[in-house]
């Protein structure tokens, strides 16, 4: 195992890590599969989750007759948000209660995944919806049990939400991103094809590979699962628990395929082997980091999409400005590395090689720059915007991105060095632009 002194044991911290995931089948067609395991669920009358640019589409259609073929009535809910809200999880939530369904399938990308979850959460468990939602935004309280079960179809290469148990949303009081996280939010069993990435336009794929990316970098230079301090009952101990060997294996691995494919997926949109392997690089980077937790670049996009102006990218719905989530996380990311690279160097190298940087000669003290000059590499090749200030933002927005990004605790606390709000406007500052 790398760098293996990196989990030696401290004074009050956790001596064992715990590992969630969702069941998972991976493979090309899996989605004519959904009604034979929806019955196998026990499902009678399924809610059809997904957002209306994919509802005419073949992947909704595949999956409604799959599940009308094995027996289940279906009710289609399309109207999720794209980048949800507190409003439309709670509009899920009322439609999924009125139509007294026994069980959940999503098909689309992490929001209509995210939907769903939260759907599932209030109709089976209603209560004042900030209680469940991230300490201190909202109350943290723990989900009371069991929630009903939930089929995640992911139509993009990206989020790996089908196999996590975060859901995420903006809440519009506050204009900022937060999330509700409890494992009985995970999905329970994720259908994963990834002939569905083959008509995605590119600058979706330039979005959800580098979220891919990024889950990969930040589980894997997470803080160390020993130094967080044990958790008051062990089933309390938090999906967030810090970089471990079994999310490891997985990030390095997400890394590699990165590396080699992500480039290749955007700029040739019939390079199926490309996206089959970005699509199988964010199942391994997802479980990754549902088992060990992002940090700083995830937790700055919050802020970066939440106060989002006027910024429309190509490929996504017109209409409302968006920053989508993995360009909100990417645009952070070289700044951010450069800043943690000195908490355990050795790992930032690693990452940096796995994504094929030149790594040879390369010491302890270079390991930030390279790996942030790998990460810029990347981000031109793929044409994503110039770090923060090519996302519409400018040097005046820095104390609202800092104050925005600062509530972020459960993702600041996994960063392997501590930050305060200065540390973190000087980060947005370094983000602003790289080329
Ligand atoms: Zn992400």
């Amino acid at each position: 195992m790398a760098c293996c002194h990196y989990y030696a044991p401290t004074e009050g911290g956790d001596t064992a890590f715990m590992v969630d995931t969702s069941t998972i089948v991976f493979g090309p067609g899996v989605l004519a599969e959904v009604g034979d395991h929806a019955r196998a669920l026990g499902m009678r009358r399924a809610a059809l989750f997904t957002d209306a640019g994919l509802a005419g589409l073949a992947h909704v259609a595949i999956v409604r007759r799959a599940l009308e073929d094995a027996g289940v009535d279906v009710a289609l809910y399309d109207a999720v948000r794209v980048e949800p809200t507190d409003d439309s999880f709670l509009a899920a939530a009322r439609f999924a209660a009125e139509a007294a369904v026994d069980g959940f399938v999503s098909v689309g990308g992490g929001s209509v995944i995210d939907t769903a979850k939260a759907a599932n959460l209030y109709a089976s468990h209603p209560a004042d919806f900030l209680a469940y939602v991230n300490a201190p935004i909202g109350g943290g309280q723990p989900v009371p049990g069991p929630l009903k079960p939930h089929i995640a179809c992911p139509t993009t290469c990206g989020t790996g939400s089908e196999c996590t148990g975060i859901a995420i949303f903006d809440l519009l009081a506050m204009k900022a991103k937060t999330g509700i996280v409890s494992r009985r939010l995970r999905p329970t069993l994720a259908l994963i094809d990834p002939t569905t990435t083959y008509t995605l336009p590119t600058a979706v794929v330039a979005a959800s590979g580098f979220d891919v990316l990024s889950h990969a970098l930040e589980s894997y230079t997470a803080r160390p699962y020993t130094s967080r301090p044990a958790a008051a009952r062990p089933s309390l101990r938090p999906q967030s628990q810090g970089a471990n060997p079994w999310s490891d294996s997985g990030c390095l691995a997400a890394l590699r395929l990165t590396g080699e494919y992500l480039v290749r997926a955007v700029s040739d949109a019939a390079d199926r082997e490309a996206r089959d392997k970005m699509m199988y690089a964010a199942t391994l980077a997802g479980l990754a980091f549902g088992n060990a937790g992002c940090h700083l670049p995830h937790g700055m996009s919050y802020s970066v999409s939440g106060l989002v102006r006027d910024f429309r990218p190509d490929g996504y719905p017109e209409g409302e400005p968006i920053v989508p989530h993995g360009m909100s996380v990417i645009v952070n990311a070289p700044a951010v590395f450069r800043f943690t690279a000195q908490a355990c160097p050795e790992r930032h190298l690693e990452g940096a090689a796995c994504l094929g940087a030149e790594v040879r000669g390369a010491g302890p003290d270079d390991a930030g720059e390279v790996l942030a000059g790998r990460i810029v590499e990347l981000m031109r090749a793929a044409a994503v915007p110039n770090g923060v200030a090519g996302v519409g933002y400018s040097e005046a927005d820095i104390p609202a991105l800092t104050a925005g990004a600062f509530p972020q605790k459960r993702l600041l606390d996994t960063a392997p060095r501590p930050v305060d709000e200065a540390a973190l406007g000087d980060l947005f500052a370094a983000a602003m632009r790289y080329w």
